[in-house]
């Protein structure tokens, strides 16, 4: 595999001078043909989705396929744009000169992602660096094999190897991948794997998008409409089985409130996830990836409960199809992992509070969250909140939909990641800002070269000026 991978980078090396030629309409073009490629696969997956995930029909469209058709059609509609040197204003001392902004391909990507939204998370870096004009070596989960494999199959079917190239594997293909001296490294996964992808950029100085995870909490404010938040907030943590890198990882709510809110949960999560009053319907609820992610998830309700946290809520765990069905803790210990690491899967925590100086001193406690979502019908208080913490994204009233929206960028801050995604920002990741100054018309600088005698004047005129 290592010297296949050598092979295409090294053709990849030489077309990229090739490809940064291109203009809008040749990229639209390549834009079509993956969406056309898409389409013509559809079927395929989602029975693959299905059978890494169990995500039905539905949720495959909703958060994978159609999220992605509104990224390429985003893309398509704007590139033009995107792609067109912008003007930037001039400066006293260089009058005349013409400023601009060129946008110009970092050259050969890599790109890695991870199992849980796979082929969304693949599709979406991919539609930004075709967009700006770069040749991509990817990388999809080995834990997500059966979309890992069609999705190898789409990018075979729409572009040559020397433009786009799929390389399927666990980590030695990662970490032969990461040897080479791309021009841009795009990581979806984890915050201890991206360390681990920072380290081999840096050997080439190679800059990095980093997509990461943690924990993402989730303020309820008095001053709300619990039941509208618990039905939100069940729907954010259960879709994809809780295995979503923006789901409320655990929840602050006012101690007055905590028995209300957990009944408010339980209905929420009956009404859209139960096929009887104690069954939990397959169709609608997906299974946890592989048996360790499975595991890892009992051990941290187990040692959570050993420690002293309560069970409220759910607790049935079934091996034989990797499902967990919804789990709510409270009295939680301090030091029991579940509060301590990215839960990743249905199990929610909640944290009881009785002022929000409280809340926002343990949200900084941690390290920068991906997302933090407000409930409440306070907006003075919501100002405040955003105001005193720091996420890569919020929403206020809602859970995950500023994921949805392609003018927004999407990312996370220091330990939650660098760089963001979707439409422009994905755009601007995969591309070089390259500052170009046309000069003309009378020189000033000639001003400032040597030799000093006698300008004095110049200096103190730049003085002024500044
Ligand atoms: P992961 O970090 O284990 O794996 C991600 C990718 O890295 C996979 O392709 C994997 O093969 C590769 N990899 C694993 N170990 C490696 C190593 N030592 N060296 C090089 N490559 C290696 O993550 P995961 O389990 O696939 O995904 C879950 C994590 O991803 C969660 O933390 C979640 O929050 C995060 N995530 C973030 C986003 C986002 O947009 N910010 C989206 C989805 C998931």
């Amino acid at each position: 595999m290592e010297q296949k991978i050598n092979l295409v980078f090294n053709l990849q090396q030489a077309y990229k001078y090739t490809l940064r030629k291109s203009n809008a309409a040749e990229r639209i073009a390549k834009l079509k043909a993956l969406k056309a490629a898409i389409a013509k696969n559809e079927d395929k997956i989602y029975k693959a989705l299905q059978s890494d995930l169990r995500k039905s029909t539905f949720e495959s469209a909703v958060t994978e396929l159609i999220f992605i058709y509104g990224e390429l059609d985003f893309a398509i509609k704007n590139l033009s744009a995107w792609m067109r040197a912008k003007r930037v204003g001039k400066t006293l001392s260089n009058p005349f000169a013409k400023n601009r902004l060129y946008y110009e391909p970092k050259g050969v990507c890599l790109i890695i992602s991870p199992w849980n939204y796979p082929f969304q998370l693949t599709m979406g870096p991919l539609i930004s660096a075709i967009a700006a004009g770069n040749c991509v070596m990817l990388k999809p989960s080995e834990l997500s094999p059966a979309t890992s494999s069609i999705v190898s199959e789409i990018i075979a079917e729409a572009f040559n190897e020397q433009e786009v190239a799929s390389f399927e594997g666990a980590v030695e293909v990662s970490t032969a991948l990461l040897k080479l001296p791309f021009d841009h490294i795009f990581f979806t996964g984890s915050t201890a794997v991206g360390k681990v992808v920072m380290e081999a950029a840096s050997k080439n100085l190679t800059s990095v998008t980093l997509e990461l995870g943690g924990k993402s909490p989730t303020i309820i404010d008095q001053e709300v409409n619990l039941e509208k938040a618990a039905t939100k907030i069940a729907w954010g943590k259960l879709v994809n089985s809780g295995q979503t890198c923006i789901a409320p990882d655990y929840v602050f709510v006012h101690e007055q409130q905590v028995d209300e809110f957990i009944e408010l949960y339980k209905a929420a999560v009956h009404q859209m996830y139960f096929k009887t009053k104690d069954q939990i319907d397959p169709a609608v609820y997906g299974k946890i990836v592989n048996p360790k992610q499975y595991k890892r998830l009992k051990e941290l309700v187990d040692e959570a409960v050993e420690k002293g946290a309560r069970i409220n809520f759910g607790g049935t765990f079934e091996e034989q199809n990797q499902t967990i069905y919804p789990v709510i803790l409270t009295q939680i210990p301090t030091g029991a992992k579940v509060m301590e690491e990215e839960i990743f899967g249905p199990i929610l925590p909640i944290v009881s509070y009785q002022n929000i100086e409280e809340v926002i001193a343990q949200i900084n406690e941690k390290s920068k969250a991906l997302a933090l979502y407000i409930f409440s019908t306070n907006s003075k208080k919501v100002k405040y909140i955003i105001k005193n913490t720091s996420a890569g994204g919020t929403c206020v009233n809602d859970v995950l939909i500023h994921i949805s929206n392609p003018k927004l960028p999407f990312g996370g801050v220091n330990g939650s990641g660098i760089g963001s995604s979707h439409g422009f920002f994905g755009f601007k990741n995969f591309s070089h800002e390259r500052a170009v100054v046309f000069q003309r018309g009378v020189d000033f600088n000639k001003m400032i070269y040597p030799p000093y005698e006698g300008k004095e004047w110049v200096l103190n005129l730049l003085k002024k000026i500044m």
